[in-house]
């Protein structure tokens, strides 16, 4: 099945190194399951960072992917296409949204928010109106914009002038942004609960706090979903969840369940800012893209799935919990349906890595945020017993890094 040519070596050879990967290279999945070039198997609790929302190798996926295939791959922006519009149409019918902007990228959707938001004060109020509120710990992207509006500034230094007039609070912190707020603000963005920044939930006082400052001052609310969004919180998008409705939604990761795609939700009112010709891409709206985001969005937007995904929640919060019992290693389970995050105490603190790698090393895979967080992220469709399965696993790791 591998080619043994193709070793891990090679990556350090002749690839830019901004990645370490991990040593084994993974070559094929089924559901919840990966295999390596040796045929280790693995327990994925990743799904490849929270974007393959139906496991690897999904049968209907597959077949919605070929059968596109098979009509047409790309037709660029001089014509629109039917798995497009179908999709926008299912994204509209179900969410707060009237407008969908489709991209390639979860930075490339928040690169369209920030510049929707520009504009829409721009074209309603004032060439001055262009101050972006974003939160410290923060993630949209890497592209220079985006990773400016992030909340790491070591992730936008060293790269010449930033894009300016972004301010950064404190997330969840109503009386810092009422202080900062202003007529000047086009745009608050903020996740609804931050992934990278260690799986922190928000809170839903701020969260409405966020929409009364936002309304007052003319500001766009921006809820960046490309993480929390597709069911990944036993919710549609997480927003749902928080009774608290953006003016401009970002999609991505999950959208596709691992094919590349990502969309930008709004109102038409805002919409129509962007005029013909002031913003594109060639590949957002790819036919082959739309088609397989057509067929994840039907699956997962299905209740018994997204019921689903807050029983395992519950069942993972459980497991997790009777695990720290037994090796005291966790301050906190944190998260929301299947992106939890496992806070490590004051003992481990800063050792999270460790056990992402000793958890390889019993065939499971796992993710971090941070230096302090285990992060899970797995597919929505995961069965109980591969849960069971994945924290027997954890439990070795927890004993290998525990006897160190
Ligand atoms: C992953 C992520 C992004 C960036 O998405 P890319 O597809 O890597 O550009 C932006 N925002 C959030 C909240 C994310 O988790």
């Amino acid at each position: 099945m591998s080619n043994t040519q193709i070793s891990r070596s090679l990556y350090d050879q002749i690839m830019v190194p901004n990645y370490a990967p991990l040593n084994m290279i993974p070559v094929h999945g089924k559901g919840s399951r990966v295999w390596d070039q040796n045929d280790n198997e693995y327990l994925d609790l990743t799904g490849g960072i929270a974007v393959n929302a139906l496991g690897h190798a999904h049968p209907e996926l597959n077949k919605a992917l070929m059968e596109q295939a098979n009509k047409v791959w790309h037709v660029s922006n001089i014509y629109t296409n039917e798995p497009t519009l179908m999709l926008a149409q299912k994204l509209v019918d179900n969410t707060f949204a009237e407008r969908v902007f489709f991209a390639n990228s979860g930075a490339e959707a928040n690169e369209a928010a920030l510049k929707l938001a520009r504009r829409v004060a721009f074209d309603n109020y004032s060439p001055e109106k262009t101050e972006i509120i974003a939160f410290y710990k923060g993630f949209h992207g890497r592209t220079f914009f985006t990773v400016t509006a992030g909340g790491q500034a070591t992730y936008s230094d060293g790269f010449g002038p930033k894009p300016a007039d972004i301010t950064h609070l404190e997330y969840n912190n109503l009386t810092e942004l009422e202080k900062a707020i202003s007529d000047k603000t086009c745009a608050v963005i903020l996740e609804p609960l931050q992934g990278e920044g260690g799986v922190l939930p928000i809170d839903k006082e701020f969260a409405l706090g966020v929409r009364a400052l936002c309304d007052k001052h003319n500001a766009l609310m921006i809820f960046d979903e490309v993480q929390t969004g597709m069911g990944r919180t036993g919710e549609l998008f997480a927003y749902m969840g928080l009774g608290v409705v953006p003016d401009v939604l970002t999609s991505a990761k999950s959208l596709g369940a691992g094919f590349p795609i990502a969309a930008m939700l709004t109102l038409t009112k805002f919409a129509n800012s962007l005029t013909v010709g002031t913003h594109g891409t060639t590949f957002g709206g790819n036919p082959l893209a739309c088609a397989v985001a057509n067929k994840a969005f039907d699956l997962i937007n299905d209740p018994i799935l997204l019921e689903g995904v807050k029983q395992k929640e519950q069942l993972m919060r459980q497991l997790l919990s009777d695990l720290n019992q037994e090796f005291a290693v966790f301050e906190e389970i944190r998260g929301a349906g299947l992106l939890l995050g496992a806070v490590l105490n004051a003992q481990y603190e800063g050792r999270a890595k460790e056990f992402l790698l000793a958890s390889a090393e019993v065939g499971l895979l796992v993710l971090v945020a941070g230096a302090n967080v285990i992060r899970f992220a797995p597919a929505l469709n995961i069965s109980d017993e591969e849960i069971k399965e994945a924290m027997t696993k954890f439990k070795k790791a927890l004993q290998a890094v525990t006897l160190k």
